[in-house]
């Protein structure tokens, strides 16, 4: 974990990814001083949340459907993959039935995959604008997430990595509350952090191979 922190900027989190991994595992790295723990799967976090301490900031960094927002929105402390406006709509309407804001980035699609999730420029420029309006109160936008594309070749990851640091600095402009940009795994961290990630998000090379 020192090895991903050391990389970092002052400012900047690291999300350990415990998706498959045992409480157990996650309580040892509690105990080492860690409190950002990442999932993609809202069972899991049902599942961890109860059983671990309460000042563990849990991030939700999967693809996450409008009918399961209820289960975390009483407690999640950063949701990554706000892709469209029904599901942001949901957030702040459970957001308000708990009396908090729920802190969200916008997930915008970098990747050339067509399976990866995300906005395309358009909508998130579309949904950005209604955030301004004050169409979700309830929530707070801290920033912008992304995911390349899985391959070796480096320039191409390189140039998706910059394309949404940019879109992130023109958001530092307008929104005063963003100031996390969410890129980076184990394969692509350093190209990331190289391109401004203060969120890097990492599984794999903290905990070990998944099965
Ligand atoms: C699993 C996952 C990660 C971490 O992946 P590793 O390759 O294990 O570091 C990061 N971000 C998201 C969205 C993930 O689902």
């Amino acid at each position: 974990m020192e090895f991903y922190k050391k990389f970092l900027p002052a400012e900047g989190i690291l999300v350990a990814v415990s998706k498959t991994k045992p409480v157990e595992i996650i309580y040892q790295a509690y105990h080492c001083g860690h409190r950002d723990f990442g999932e993609n799967k809202v069972q899991e976090l049902r599942d961890k949340q109860p059983v671990l301490p309460d000042d563990i900031h849990w991030h939700m960094i999967g693809h996450l459907q409008r009918n399961k927002v209820k289960y975390i929105a009483p407690f999640i402390w950063l949701i990554h993959s706000v892709d469209n406006e029904k599901l942001l709509r949901e957030i702040d309407k459970h957001a308000r039935k708990h009396r908090r804001i729920i802190p969200f980035l916008f997930q915008i699609k970098i990747a050339s995959e067509e399976t990866k999730f995300g906005l395309t420029e358009p909508d998130y420029r579309q949904l950005l604008a209604k955030y301004k309006q004050g169409e979700f109160p309830h929530t707070k936008l801290k920033g912008l997430m992304g995911m390349a594309t899985n391959t070796n070749n480096t320039a191409q990851v390189d140039a998706e990595f910059a394309y949404l640091k940019s879109l992130f600095d023109e958001l530092k402009t307008e929104i005063s509350s963003a100031e996390y940009l969410s890129m980076g795994m184990t394969h692509d961290f350093e190209i990331a952090l190289k391109n401004g990630a203060n969120i890097i998000r990492i599984g794999s090379g903290i905990f070990g191979a998944r099965n």
